[in-house]
Protein backbone atom coordinates (compact mmCIF):
# COMPACT_ATOMS: atom_id res chain seq x y z
CA UNK A 1 0.00 0.00 0.00
CA UNK A 2 2.59 2.21 0.78
CA UNK A 3 4.78 1.59 -2.13
CA UNK A 4 1.24 2.46 -3.85
CA UNK A 5 0.92 5.50 -2.30
CA UNK A 6 4.55 6.73 -3.35
CA UNK A 7 4.06 5.90 -6.78
CA UNK A 8 7.05 3.84 -7.47
CA UNK A 9 6.75 2.55 -10.26
CA UNK A 10 6.15 4.74 -13.54
CA UNK A 11 3.03 3.18 -14.31
CA UNK A 12 1.61 4.26 -11.15
CA UNK A 13 -0.07 7.55 -10.76
CA UNK A 14 1.64 9.77 -7.76
CA UNK A 15 -0.70 9.84 -4.71
CA UNK A 16 -0.15 12.82 -2.87
CA UNK A 17 1.39 12.54 0.55
CA UNK A 18 -1.56 12.15 3.43
CA UNK A 19 -2.56 15.06 5.46
CA UNK A 20 -1.62 14.85 9.13
CA UNK A 21 -3.49 15.85 11.87
CA UNK A 22 -2.36 15.46 15.97
CA UNK A 23 -4.80 16.35 18.03
CA UNK A 24 -3.37 16.01 22.03
CA UNK A 25 -6.28 16.32 24.29
CA UNK A 26 -4.30 17.98 27.22
CA UNK A 27 -4.42 15.38 30.54
CA UNK A 28 -6.84 12.90 29.73
CA UNK A 29 -6.36 9.78 31.31
CA UNK A 30 -6.90 6.40 29.39
CA UNK A 31 -9.42 5.07 31.79
CA UNK A 32 -11.70 7.83 31.96
CA UNK A 33 -12.48 7.43 28.00
CA UNK A 34 -15.77 6.00 26.91
CA UNK A 35 -13.89 3.88 23.75
CA UNK A 36 -11.26 2.31 26.87
CA UNK A 37 -14.49 1.64 28.47
CA UNK A 38 -15.34 4.13 31.05
CA UNK A 39 -18.74 4.09 32.38
CA UNK A 40 -19.66 7.70 31.22
CA UNK A 41 -20.34 8.24 27.52
CA UNK A 42 -17.63 11.16 27.93
CA UNK A 43 -16.15 10.30 24.63
CA UNK A 44 -18.37 10.05 21.93
CA UNK A 45 -15.89 11.80 18.97
CA UNK A 46 -13.03 9.69 20.16
CA UNK A 47 -14.53 6.49 20.22
CA UNK A 48 -16.25 6.79 16.73
CA UNK A 49 -12.86 7.69 15.69
CA UNK A 50 -11.35 4.68 17.49
CA UNK A 51 -14.31 2.61 15.50
CA UNK A 52 -12.34 2.96 12.31
CA UNK A 53 -9.08 3.40 13.64
CA UNK A 54 -5.80 1.37 15.59
CA UNK A 55 -6.19 1.89 19.02
CA UNK A 56 -3.97 1.18 21.44
CA UNK A 57 -5.02 0.38 24.62
CA UNK A 58 -1.57 0.43 26.65
CA UNK A 59 0.28 3.34 25.29
CA UNK A 60 1.92 5.16 27.82
CA UNK A 61 3.53 8.91 28.11
CA UNK A 62 6.96 9.20 28.63
CA UNK A 63 6.27 11.44 31.58
CA UNK A 64 3.44 12.92 33.81
CA UNK A 65 3.85 16.48 32.77
CA UNK A 66 3.31 18.58 29.65
CA UNK A 67 6.76 19.76 28.67
CA UNK A 68 8.90 16.57 28.43
CA UNK A 69 5.54 14.57 27.02
CA UNK A 70 5.23 17.02 23.87
CA UNK A 71 8.85 17.55 23.02
CA UNK A 72 8.63 13.42 22.56
CA UNK A 73 5.74 13.37 20.65
CA UNK A 74 6.77 16.26 18.25
CA UNK A 75 10.33 14.70 18.18
CA UNK A 76 10.45 10.23 18.51
CA UNK A 77 12.96 11.36 21.33
CA UNK A 78 12.54 10.00 24.84
CA UNK A 79 12.79 12.65 27.35
CA UNK A 80 16.38 11.55 28.54
CA UNK A 81 17.05 11.73 24.89
CA UNK A 82 16.12 15.57 24.24
CA UNK A 83 16.47 16.97 27.84
CA UNK A 84 13.31 18.88 27.61
CA UNK A 85 11.79 19.75 31.08
CA UNK A 86 14.82 17.72 32.72
CA UNK A 87 14.83 19.40 36.81
CA UNK A 88 11.22 21.36 35.97
CA UNK A 89 11.38 24.74 36.74
CA UNK A 90 14.68 25.83 39.09
CA UNK A 91 14.20 28.12 41.64
CA UNK A 92 15.71 31.16 39.68
CA UNK A 93 12.69 30.62 36.70
CA UNK A 94 15.27 28.59 34.53
CA UNK A 95 13.53 26.13 32.30
CA UNK A 96 15.85 23.16 30.28
CA UNK A 97 14.46 23.43 26.59
CA UNK A 98 15.11 20.44 24.09
CA UNK A 99 18.91 20.18 23.36
CA UNK A 100 19.95 22.02 20.15
CA UNK A 101 19.83 19.23 16.85
CA UNK A 102 16.96 17.88 17.63
CA UNK A 103 14.71 15.98 14.72
CA UNK A 104 11.62 17.83 15.14
CA UNK A 105 8.39 15.70 13.07
CA UNK A 106 7.09 19.32 11.87
CA UNK A 107 10.91 20.55 10.64
CA UNK A 108 11.46 17.66 8.45
CA UNK A 109 7.44 17.78 6.98
CA UNK A 110 7.81 21.58 6.23
CA UNK A 111 11.13 19.91 4.77
CA UNK A 112 9.11 17.58 2.77
CA UNK A 113 6.72 20.48 1.40
CA UNK A 114 3.60 19.83 4.17
CA UNK A 115 2.39 22.67 5.52
CA UNK A 116 3.08 22.75 9.38
CA UNK A 117 0.50 24.52 11.72
CA UNK A 118 0.28 24.45 15.71
CA UNK A 119 -2.56 25.58 17.22
CA UNK A 120 -2.23 25.45 21.59
CA UNK A 121 -4.03 26.15 24.65
CA UNK A 122 -1.23 24.48 26.96
CA UNK A 123 0.99 27.54 27.23
CA UNK A 124 4.20 25.24 28.14
CA UNK A 125 4.29 24.61 24.10
CA UNK A 126 5.59 28.23 23.29
CA UNK A 127 8.95 27.49 24.64
CA UNK A 128 11.19 25.80 22.17
CA UNK A 129 8.51 23.17 21.13
CA UNK A 130 6.82 25.11 18.50
CA UNK A 131 9.97 24.04 16.07
CA UNK A 132 9.25 23.99 12.88
CA UNK A 133 5.75 25.03 12.26
CA UNK A 134 5.28 28.13 10.01
CA UNK A 135 2.26 29.26 11.66
CA UNK A 136 1.71 28.77 15.10
CA UNK A 137 -1.53 29.87 17.52
CA UNK A 138 -1.68 30.00 21.39
CA UNK A 139 -5.24 30.79 23.19
CA UNK A 140 -7.77 29.29 25.32
CA UNK A 141 -9.64 26.15 23.92
CA UNK A 142 -12.28 28.68 22.57
CA UNK A 143 -9.84 30.65 20.72
CA UNK A 144 -7.61 27.75 19.70
CA UNK A 145 -10.67 25.97 17.67
CA UNK A 146 -12.06 29.27 16.63
CA UNK A 147 -7.87 29.60 14.75
CA UNK A 148 -8.07 26.04 13.02
CA UNK A 149 -12.06 26.39 11.76
CA UNK A 150 -10.72 29.77 10.10
CA UNK A 151 -7.24 28.31 8.90
CA UNK A 152 -8.85 25.02 7.48
CA UNK A 153 -11.81 27.40 5.39
CA UNK A 154 -8.14 28.73 3.67
CA UNK A 155 -7.18 26.92 0.49
CA UNK A 156 -4.09 25.19 0.16
CA UNK A 157 -2.90 23.21 -2.06
CA UNK A 158 0.01 21.64 -0.17
CA UNK A 159 0.01 18.40 2.14
CA UNK A 160 -1.13 19.50 5.86
CA UNK A 161 0.10 18.67 9.06
CA UNK A 162 -2.08 20.83 11.94
CA UNK A 163 -1.58 19.76 15.45
CA UNK A 164 -3.88 21.00 18.05
CA UNK A 165 -3.30 20.74 21.91
CA UNK A 166 -7.07 20.83 23.84
CA UNK A 167 -6.80 22.23 27.78
CA UNK A 168 -10.29 21.66 28.83
CA UNK A 169 -9.59 18.34 30.80
CA UNK A 170 -6.70 20.08 32.89
CA UNK A 171 -7.88 21.64 36.10
CA UNK A 172 -9.28 23.41 36.89
CA UNK A 173 -12.17 22.19 36.80
CA UNK A 174 -15.17 23.76 34.75
CA UNK A 175 -18.75 22.49 34.96
CA UNK A 176 -19.14 21.96 31.65
CA UNK A 177 -22.86 20.97 30.67
CA UNK A 178 -23.12 16.36 30.85
CA UNK A 179 -25.75 14.85 32.29
CA UNK A 180 -23.55 13.63 35.14
CA UNK A 181 -23.04 16.86 37.08
CA UNK A 182 -26.09 18.02 39.19
CA UNK A 183 -28.07 21.13 37.94
CA UNK A 184 -26.80 22.81 41.57
CA UNK A 185 -23.15 21.78 40.80
CA UNK A 186 -23.82 23.34 37.05
CA UNK A 187 -24.89 26.72 38.41
CA UNK A 188 -22.16 26.84 40.50
CA UNK A 189 -23.35 25.84 44.03
CA UNK A 190 -21.41 23.52 45.68
CA UNK A 191 -21.20 21.70 48.64
CA UNK A 192 -19.18 23.50 51.81
CA UNK A 193 -16.03 21.36 51.76
CA UNK A 194 -15.38 22.92 47.32
CA UNK A 195 -16.86 25.95 48.54
CA UNK A 196 -13.22 27.56 48.71
CA UNK A 197 -12.08 25.88 45.62
CA UNK A 198 -15.16 27.71 43.72
CA UNK A 199 -13.71 29.16 40.14
CA UNK A 200 -13.75 32.60 39.78
CA UNK A 201 -15.39 32.93 36.39
CA UNK A 202 -17.90 30.44 35.75
CA UNK A 203 -18.99 27.18 37.55
CA UNK A 204 -16.52 24.37 38.63
CA UNK A 205 -13.89 24.05 41.35
CA UNK A 206 -10.19 24.74 40.78
CA UNK A 207 -8.16 22.09 43.10
CA UNK A 208 -4.74 24.28 43.11
CA UNK A 209 -6.83 26.70 45.16
CA UNK A 210 -5.67 28.37 48.23
CA UNK A 211 -7.69 26.80 51.54
CA UNK A 212 -5.38 28.69 54.95
CA UNK A 213 -3.00 29.82 52.89
CA UNK A 214 -1.73 26.49 51.49
CA UNK A 215 -3.35 24.82 47.69
CA UNK A 216 -6.00 22.36 48.41
CA UNK A 217 -3.97 19.54 46.23
CA UNK A 218 -0.78 20.18 48.53
CA UNK A 219 -2.67 19.68 51.45
CA UNK A 220 -4.16 16.45 49.72
CA UNK A 221 -0.77 15.47 48.34
CA UNK A 222 0.81 15.83 51.55
CA UNK A 223 -1.10 14.09 53.42
CA UNK A 224 -2.50 16.87 55.57
CA UNK A 225 -6.09 16.40 53.64
CA UNK A 226 -7.83 13.00 52.97
CA UNK A 227 -10.07 12.98 50.66
CA UNK A 228 -13.54 11.04 51.15
CA UNK A 229 -15.58 9.32 48.70
CA UNK A 230 -17.96 11.82 48.28
CA UNK A 231 -15.43 14.62 47.63
CA UNK A 232 -13.40 12.15 44.95
CA UNK A 233 -16.91 11.64 43.25
CA UNK A 234 -17.43 15.17 42.83
CA UNK A 235 -13.61 15.58 41.51
CA UNK A 236 -13.99 13.12 39.13
CA UNK A 237 -17.84 14.29 37.69
CA UNK A 238 -15.96 17.52 37.05
CA UNK A 239 -12.85 16.15 35.57
CA UNK A 240 -14.74 13.69 33.41
CA UNK A 241 -16.91 16.70 32.36
CA UNK A 242 -13.57 18.21 31.23
CA UNK A 243 -12.99 15.25 29.64
CA UNK A 244 -16.25 15.77 27.48
CA UNK A 245 -15.49 18.97 26.57
CA UNK A 246 -12.24 18.55 25.01
CA UNK A 247 -13.96 15.58 22.88
CA UNK A 248 -16.26 18.90 21.84
CA UNK A 249 -13.73 20.30 21.34
CA UNK A 250 -12.05 17.52 18.69
CA UNK A 251 -15.49 17.24 17.43
CA UNK A 252 -14.54 20.67 16.35
CA UNK A 253 -11.69 20.32 14.54
CA UNK A 254 -12.11 17.14 13.12
CA UNK A 255 -15.38 19.00 11.46
CA UNK A 256 -13.80 21.47 10.09
CA UNK A 257 -10.70 18.87 8.69
CA UNK A 258 -13.09 16.91 7.11
CA UNK A 259 -15.04 20.01 5.84
CA UNK A 260 -11.82 21.20 4.29
CA UNK A 261 -11.33 18.10 2.54
CA UNK A 262 -8.55 16.16 4.94
CA UNK A 263 -11.19 13.30 5.99
CA UNK A 264 -8.72 10.75 3.61
CA UNK A 265 -5.31 11.77 5.84
CA UNK A 266 -4.28 10.35 8.73
CA UNK A 267 -5.58 11.42 12.53
CA UNK A 268 -3.69 10.77 15.67
CA UNK A 269 -5.06 11.39 18.82
CA UNK A 270 -3.49 11.26 22.24
CA UNK A 271 -2.74 13.03 25.16
CA UNK A 272 0.55 13.96 27.54
CA UNK A 273 -0.67 12.67 31.04
CA UNK A 274 -3.34 11.75 32.95
CA UNK A 275 -4.61 13.27 36.24
CA UNK A 276 -4.77 11.41 39.61
CA UNK A 277 -8.34 11.65 40.87
CA UNK A 278 -7.51 10.71 44.39
CA UNK A 279 -5.81 7.13 43.59
CA UNK A 280 -3.37 6.47 46.50
CA UNK A 281 -4.36 9.81 48.10
CA UNK A 282 -3.44 12.28 45.52
CA UNK A 283 -4.54 14.89 43.21
CA UNK A 284 -2.93 15.98 39.68
CA UNK A 285 -0.09 15.20 37.96
CA UNK A 286 3.30 15.41 37.18
CA UNK A 287 5.03 14.02 40.12
CA UNK A 288 4.61 10.30 39.55
CA UNK A 289 4.54 7.72 37.16
CA UNK A 290 1.73 5.67 38.43
CA UNK A 291 -0.71 4.03 35.69
CA UNK A 292 -3.38 7.47 36.52
CA UNK A 293 -0.79 9.97 34.56
CA UNK A 294 1.45 7.84 32.33
CA UNK A 295 -1.82 5.49 30.91
CA UNK A 296 -3.14 7.51 28.16
CA UNK A 297 -4.71 7.17 24.79
CA UNK A 298 -3.97 6.50 21.88
CA UNK A 299 -5.53 6.32 18.33
CA UNK A 300 -3.80 6.36 14.59
CA UNK A 301 -6.85 6.10 12.12
CA UNK A 302 -6.12 6.34 8.19
CA UNK A 303 -9.30 5.09 6.32
CA UNK A 304 -8.69 2.55 3.53
CA UNK A 305 -4.86 2.70 4.82
CA UNK A 306 -4.49 1.08 8.60
CA UNK A 307 -7.16 -1.54 9.73
CA UNK A 308 -9.63 -0.69 12.09
CA UNK A 309 -9.24 -2.71 15.47
CA UNK A 310 -6.96 -2.91 18.97
CA UNK A 311 -3.38 -3.57 19.72
CA UNK A 312 -2.63 -4.24 23.54
CA UNK A 313 1.22 -4.11 22.64
CA UNK A 314 3.36 -1.50 24.50
CA UNK A 315 3.51 1.45 22.75
CA UNK A 316 4.83 5.10 23.33
CA UNK A 317 4.78 9.10 22.07
CA UNK A 318 7.95 8.49 21.10
CA UNK A 319 6.83 6.01 18.07
CA UNK A 320 4.29 8.53 16.76
CA UNK A 321 6.93 10.34 14.88
CA UNK A 322 8.54 7.90 12.81
CA UNK A 323 5.48 6.31 12.43
CA UNK A 324 4.20 9.48 10.32
CA UNK A 325 7.19 9.82 8.66
CA UNK A 326 7.55 6.58 7.41
CA UNK A 327 3.41 6.54 6.64
CA UNK A 328 3.57 9.87 4.76
CA UNK A 329 7.01 8.80 2.82
CA UNK A 330 8.91 11.15 4.49
CA UNK A 331 11.18 8.52 5.52
CA UNK A 332 10.03 5.06 4.99
CA UNK A 333 12.73 3.31 6.81
CA UNK A 334 12.44 5.54 10.10
CA UNK A 335 12.81 2.96 12.86
CA UNK A 336 10.70 3.03 16.04
CA UNK A 337 7.20 3.25 14.97
CA UNK A 338 4.36 1.89 16.16
CA UNK A 339 3.71 -1.67 16.73
CA UNK A 340 1.56 -3.12 13.88
CA UNK A 341 2.69 0.38 11.67
CA UNK A 342 6.13 -0.36 10.82
CA UNK A 343 7.79 -0.72 14.55
CA UNK A 344 8.75 -4.16 16.65
CA UNK A 345 6.39 -4.84 19.87
CA UNK A 346 8.90 -3.85 22.28
CA UNK A 347 8.76 -3.06 26.14
CA UNK A 348 8.64 1.27 26.56
CA UNK A 349 10.30 3.30 29.08
CA UNK A 350 8.37 5.78 30.77
CA UNK A 351 10.43 8.60 32.74
CA UNK A 352 9.23 10.61 35.81
CA UNK A 353 11.91 13.13 37.28
CA UNK A 354 9.76 13.72 40.35
CA UNK A 355 9.12 10.96 43.11
CA UNK A 356 6.82 8.79 43.61
CA UNK A 357 6.75 8.61 47.63
CA UNK A 358 3.55 11.23 49.02
CA UNK A 359 5.78 12.16 51.83
CA UNK A 360 8.41 13.33 49.79
CA UNK A 361 6.17 15.09 46.96
CA UNK A 362 7.62 18.58 48.23
CA UNK A 363 10.96 17.59 46.89
CA UNK A 364 9.27 18.16 43.27
CA UNK A 365 11.89 16.75 40.83
CA UNK A 366 14.05 15.66 43.01
CA UNK A 367 14.35 11.84 42.31
CA UNK A 368 14.64 11.05 38.82
CA UNK A 369 12.62 7.86 38.78
CA UNK A 370 12.50 5.29 35.31
CA UNK A 371 9.55 3.21 34.61
CA UNK A 372 9.65 -0.24 31.93
CA UNK A 373 6.58 -1.28 30.98
CA UNK A 374 6.27 -4.99 28.84
CA UNK A 375 3.16 -6.80 27.83
CA UNK A 376 1.75 -7.87 31.17
CA UNK A 377 5.33 -6.32 33.75
CA UNK A 378 5.96 -3.15 34.83
CA UNK A 379 9.15 -1.95 36.34
CA UNK A 380 9.34 0.81 38.71
CA UNK A 381 12.83 2.05 39.37
CA UNK A 382 13.79 5.33 41.95
CA UNK A 383 14.85 6.43 45.03
CA UNK A 384 12.72 3.59 46.59
CA UNK A 385 14.37 1.14 44.84
CA UNK A 386 13.37 -1.10 42.41
CA UNK A 387 9.50 -2.51 42.02
CA UNK A 388 7.99 -4.97 39.74
CA UNK A 389 4.27 -5.57 39.23
CA UNK A 390 2.11 -7.64 37.30
CA UNK A 391 0.40 -4.64 35.69
CA UNK A 392 -2.50 -7.06 34.18
CA UNK A 393 -3.72 -8.36 37.33
CA UNK A 394 -3.03 -5.59 39.76
CA UNK A 395 -3.61 -2.87 38.21
CA UNK A 396 -3.61 -0.41 41.64
CA UNK A 397 0.31 -1.77 41.86
CA UNK A 398 -0.02 -2.86 45.19
CA UNK A 399 2.22 -6.06 44.82
CA UNK A 400 5.89 -5.85 44.66
CA UNK A 401 7.34 -9.09 42.52
CA UNK A 402 10.86 -7.99 42.58
CA UNK A 403 12.08 -10.28 45.32
CA UNK A 404 9.43 -13.09 43.33
CA UNK A 405 10.84 -12.44 40.18
CA UNK A 406 14.18 -11.26 39.94
CA UNK A 407 15.06 -12.81 36.19
CA UNK A 408 12.13 -10.43 35.42
CA UNK A 409 13.61 -7.65 36.89
CA UNK A 410 17.19 -8.34 35.49
CA UNK A 411 15.24 -8.43 31.97
CA UNK A 412 13.27 -4.91 32.22
CA UNK A 413 16.31 -3.62 34.06
CA UNK A 414 18.70 -4.04 30.62
CA UNK A 415 16.26 -1.94 28.74
CA UNK A 416 16.91 1.40 30.65
CA UNK A 417 19.04 3.79 28.72
CA UNK A 418 22.86 3.57 30.02
CA UNK A 419 23.92 6.56 28.68
CA UNK A 420 23.81 9.82 30.57
CA UNK A 421 20.53 11.97 30.13
CA UNK A 422 21.26 14.77 27.47
CA UNK A 423 21.43 18.08 29.00
CA UNK A 424 18.78 20.66 27.29
CA UNK A 425 19.45 24.07 26.76
CA UNK A 426 18.85 26.58 29.73
CA UNK A 427 16.20 29.34 28.79
CA UNK A 428 14.64 31.77 31.34
CA UNK A 429 10.91 32.32 31.86
CA UNK A 430 9.99 35.36 31.79
CA UNK A 431 7.48 36.64 35.06
CA UNK A 432 3.91 37.01 32.05
CA UNK A 433 4.91 33.47 31.12
CA UNK A 434 5.55 32.23 35.03
CA UNK A 435 2.17 33.71 35.71
CA UNK A 436 0.45 31.73 33.11
CA UNK A 437 1.77 28.69 34.12
CA UNK A 438 1.46 29.12 37.62
CA UNK A 439 -2.57 29.54 36.68
CA UNK A 440 -1.99 25.93 35.40
CA UNK A 441 -1.04 24.81 38.88
CA UNK A 442 3.00 24.51 37.69
CA UNK A 443 5.78 27.00 39.32
CA UNK A 444 4.99 26.30 42.81
CA UNK A 445 8.17 27.10 44.71
CA UNK A 446 9.77 29.06 42.14
CA UNK A 447 9.77 32.71 42.84
ZN1 LIG B 1 -0.29 18.48 29.89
Amino acid sequence: MLLLLLGCTTEEPVAAPPDVLIVILDTVRRDRISAYGHGRKTTPQLDAVSEVGLTFTRAIAPSPWTYPSHATLFSGLEPWEHGGGSGGVDKSGRLAAPAEGVPWLAEKMRSAGYATRLAYANGWLELGLDVGFEETFHGGDHEVLAWVESELIEPDDRPQLLVVNLLAAHAPYGAYPVPWLSDDVRAGQLPGWAAPLAMEHGAGINTNALVDGVRFDERVNTGQTHLDPEQIGLIGSLYDAGVTAADRGLNRVLTAWNAAGHGDGIVVITSDHGEFLGEEGLLDHSFSTRPPVIDVPLVVAWPGSIEAGRSDAPAGLAQVAPTLLRLTGIDPEAPGGLPGLGGAVEPQIAYSAETLDPSGIQHHYSQPMWRVRSRDRLLEQGGFGTRLYDAETDPGLTRDLAHVEPETVARLEALLPDAPPVEGRSIELDAQKRAQLQALGYMDGAP
